[in-house]
C-alpha cells in the first residue's frame, strides 16, 4: 500500500477566486480588441467617445484581473517536488522501451474500458472544477473554487492554429477552440488549473491528469489516459507527422479512439503549415522566457513527470491507482 500524506491539520479553508471576466458574454481580450470598433459605431467620429469606451472596457478588465490577483494571494500552492518527487527541473527521462510499453498498456486499457457517453461541456466543466478543487484540497488543505465557465470562441484561437484551448493568464478566461471529443475533459481540466494560478504548462498537465484519474468518473479518467497515450505517441514520433500516424495505426486502437487522434494533425497547405510552425516557435520561446522548458513540457515533460512521480521513493503523494502505470521504487536503504 503506497503511503499518502496526511491531510493538513485544521479546518479546510475555502477560497473563492471571482474570475468575473469569465462570465462576460464575449472573451475579455476580444472585447479589448473590439472596443474601438464599438465606439466608432456608437460615437461616430468623436475621439472623446472612443476613448471613453476603451477606458471603460479596459477598466472593467483590469478590475477583474486585480480582484483575482488579490483572491489568489491567499492560495497555498502545491510544492510539486515535495508532493510528487518531480517538477520542471527534476524529471527522470523515461527510457524508450518504458514509453513503448506505456503506449501498449494504455491502448489496451482504453480499448477495454471505452466509454463513449459524452457529458455535455457545461456539465462536465462544473464537475471538473469540483474534482480539481477536491484533488488540490487533498494536498494543500485549501479548497480553491473558481469559475467553471468555458467559451467556444475567442479570437486568439485564430492566431494559435495548433492550440485546442487557451486560458488568458490575466483574467483566467478559458476558451476551447475545437471539438476534440474524448480529449475534452482533459483540456478543460488543464485550462482550469491555469485559472487557479498554476501557469506552467507542465503543472497544468499534471494537475489535470491526477484530478481526472482520481475523480472516479470513467469518462474523465479515460480522457486523462487518452491524453497520456497521445503525448507518448508524439514523443515517440519525434515531430514526424507520418511516423505519428504510423505509430497510431500500429497501436491497434478502436476506431472511436483512433480517429480523434488521427485528426490532430497540423494544418494542411504550405502557408498554413508555415504559420503553424512559426507560431509554435514563438510559443516555445515564450515558454522558455517564463522559466519553462519549452513546448516539450506538454508531451515529453508531462510523460516524464508521471513516470518520475509513479516511480519516486520520495513523493509524499501516492498516484491515484486509476492513473498509475508504474510501480514505485523501493525506499532507498
Ligand atoms: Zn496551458
Amino acid at each position: 500500500m503506497a503511503k499518502r500524506a496526511p491531510p493538513v491539520a485544521g479546518p479546510v479553508e475555502e477560497i473563492r477566486i471571482a474570475n468575473r471576466a469569465t462570465y462576460w458574454p464575449v472573451a475579455p481580450v476580444d472585447l479589448l480588441v473590439a472596443a474601438p470598433l464599438v465606439a466608432r459605431v456608437l460615437f461616430r467620429a468623436s475621439p472623446m467617445g472612443r476613448r471613453i469606451v476603451q477606458a471603460v472596457t479596459l477598466g472593467a478588465y483590469l478590475g477583474s484581473v486585480a480582484r483575482d490577483w488579490r483572491d489568489r494571494r491567499k492560495i497555498r500552492r502545491i510544492v510539486f517536488l515535495r508532493e510528487f518527487g518531480a517538477d520542471l527541473r527534476h524529471l527522470v527521462p523515461m527510457p524508450r522501451e518504458a514509453r513503448e510499453r506505456e503506449v501498449a498498456v494504455l491502448a489496451a486499457r482504453l480499448n477495454d474500458e471505452l466509454v463513449l457517453e459524452r457529458i455535455p461541456r457545461r456539465e462536465a466543466a462544473v464537475a471538473i472544477e469540483r474534482h480539481l478543487t477536491d484533488y488540490v484540497a487533498g494536498i494543500t488543505g485549501q479548497r480553491v473554487r473558481t469559475s467553471a465557465e468555458v467559451r467556444g470562441f475567442a479570437l486568439v484561437g485564430l492566431a494559435l492554429p495548433f492550440a485546442l484551448g487557451a486560458c488568458d493568464v490575466l483574467s483566467g478566461d478559458v476558451a476551447i477552440f475545437r471539438d476534440v471529443g474524448l480529449l475534452e475533459p482533459h483540456i478543460i481540466a488543464h485550462e482550469f488549473s491555469h485559472r487557479r494560478g498554476y501557469w506552467n504548462e507542465l503543472d497544468a498537465q499534471v494537475l489535470a491528469y491526477q484530478a481526472l484519474v482520481a475523480s472516479g468518473e470513467p469518462a474523465f479518467a479515460q480522457s486523462a489516459l487518452f491524453e497520456r497515450l497521445y503525448r507518448n505517441l508524439r514523443v515517440l514520433a519525434g515531430g514526424d507527422e507520418a511516423e505519428f500516424q504510423r505509430r497510431l495505426a500500429t497501436a491497434a486502437l478502436r476506431p472511436e479512439l483512433r480517429e480523434p487522434l488521427g485528426s490532430l494533425r497540423p494544418p494542411a497547405g504550405r502557408i498554413a503549415g508555415r504559420v503553424d510552425a512559426g507560431m509554435r516557435r514563438v510559443y516555445d520561446a515564450r515558454m522558455r522566457v517564463t522559466g519553462q522548458n519549452g513546448i516539450s513540457d506538454y508531451d515529453e515533460g508531462f510523460t516524464n513527470f508521471l513516470y518520475t512521480f509513479e516511480t519516486s521513493a520520495t513523493a509524499r503523494q501516492a498516484p491515484p491507482p486509476a492513473g498509475a502505470l508504474h510501480r514505485r521504487a523501493p525506499a532507498s536503504p
